[in-house]
């Protein structure tokens, strides 16, 4: 279904294509057995499967939204999974606990693979977490602004930093340092695939933070 996009450069320029074509998109000169600057590479995608990320905190397209596809304008749904990859994420019925539906998403890593302590404890946390009356629709209601997937996995996140002796983070610092960047790649990568669907190739003037910035 998804196809992996490549990268060649040629003449100063930045080719990005699904497979190497016989001649450069931008000069004309045949690439076959020429000389390329550097062998292709291809871009890794910024997109994990989610069941199979444990520990991550997951930013997925939100549920009414069919086609999964992240255009950069449709409601995100965000998630935190255990360590067998199960998805808890909390929305106006509670907190759904997702063994499928989150293999296409943006995965930030919440637990460096050391930390054998928490890791142990983890699922425990979550469980426990979970079945506190804040996210029961029973007891406190969901609100698209002040009280949602995001609050949910906000606390989360605050809680195992407390029980780690750590300081809080703020929504904002939060979004900016760990949501953001991520999305961005992600924005930028949907380009130059949308961008090659259309027209075969995605060309553009050599520049390396814009390169890396894509491939990474
Ligand atoms: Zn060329």
């Amino acid at each position: 279904m998804e196809r992996s996009v490549i990268r060649l450069i040629h003449c100063q320029k930045d080719i990005f294509c699904f497979s190497v074509p016989e001649e450069c998109p931008s000069c004309g000169e045949e690439l076959r057995g020429s000389r390329l600057q550097e062998a292709p590479v291809s871009l890794p995608s910024p997109f994990t499967n989610g069941h199979k990320s444990s520990c991550c905190l997951l930013v997925a397209p939100a549920h009414d939204n069919q086609n999964r596809e992240f255009d950069g304008t449709s409601d995100l749904h965000t998630g935190i999974s255990n360590t067998k990859g199960v998805v808890f994420n909390y929305t106006q019925d509670g907190v759904r606990r997702d063994q499928s539906g989150w293999e296409r998403c943006v995965s930030v890593p919440l637990v460096r693979p050391d930390t054998f302590h928490l890791l142990a404890q983890w699922d425990q946390y979550m469980d426990r977490f979970s079945d506190a009356p804040t996210w029961d629709p029973a007891w406190h209601r969901f609100d698209k602004d002040d009280h949602n997937c995001f609050s949910f996995c906000l606390r989360y996140v605050n809680s195992v930093l407390a029980a780690e002796g750590r300081s809080a983070l703020t929504r904002e610092t939060f979004t900016h340092s760990f949501i953001l960047p991520r999305m961005k790649r992600v924005s930028k990568y949907t380009t130059v695939y949308q961008h090659i669907q259309r027209h075969q190739y995605y060309v553009v003037d050599r520049q390396e933070d814009v390169t890396t910035s894509v491939g990474q």
